[in-house]
């Protein structure tokens, strides 16, 4: 049993995922907080810099307002944008991997056809095996050889196109806030 003032045993392993949305913003600032952003714009020295990682665009007012603050000047709710933004962008990620994903089922179709083209290179000497002609000839190894190369570069390219889905699986799977935070971050810099 467990006394009334006793924290349960497993609090400490509790994950950052756990946190408030708002903690979440404030430590990715936080920790960013030192990034100059490279060509700073500040027609009101009430205004965070533009563009700029703690900057964020009210979509009521469109000024530019600080990415901690939970309401815009203007009163609307700066969280819920954002909230919104992060769940257009988690679709957004997901439909970008569907497609990736379903290209790639297209171009493996593709490579294992040609894969099996390989196929009768090496079966066809199988038959000259089976039934032995008194001429023994190199040619058949040669069929093989030939069987094995095409087979074999279809397997590399199976492999080098299999890549950036993976890559892309496992952005899915890691994937926080904090890297909508970064990702947005780069692109207001970029702008
Ligand atoms: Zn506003």
């Amino acid at each position: 049993m467990m006394s009334d003032g006793q924290l349960p045993s497993n609090v400490h392993v509790l994950k950052p995922r756990t946190m408030s949305m708002s903690d979440r913003v404030d430590r990715f600032l936080e920790e960013h907080a030192l990034a100059p952003s490279e060509k700073p714009i500040r027609r009101d020295p009430t205004r965070p810099n533009a563009p700029g990682i703690n900057a964020f665009r009210c979509a009521c007012c469109e000024q530019m307002e600080y990415l901690t603050r939970d309401y815009c000047r203007c009163g609307h709710y700066l969280r819920g944008q954002l909230e919104d933004e992060f769940l257009a962008w988690e679709g957004q990620i997901a439909e970008e991997h569907k497609h990736l994903a379903e290209t790639l089922e297209l171009k493996l179709k593709k490579v294992r056809y040609f894969s099996l083209l390989g196929l009768p290179f090496i079966a066809v000497p199988l038959l000259f095996w089976a039934f032995p002609s008194e001429s023994l000839s190199l040619t058949p190894l040669v069929w093989v050889a030939i069987g094995i190369a095409i087979m074999g570069v279809c397997a590399v390219v199976e492999q080098r196109l299999l890549k950036p889905v993976g890559l892309s699986q496992h952005f899915l799977a890691t994937y926080t806030i904090e890297t909508f935070l970064e990702q947005r971050a780069f692109r207001m810099l970029e702008e």
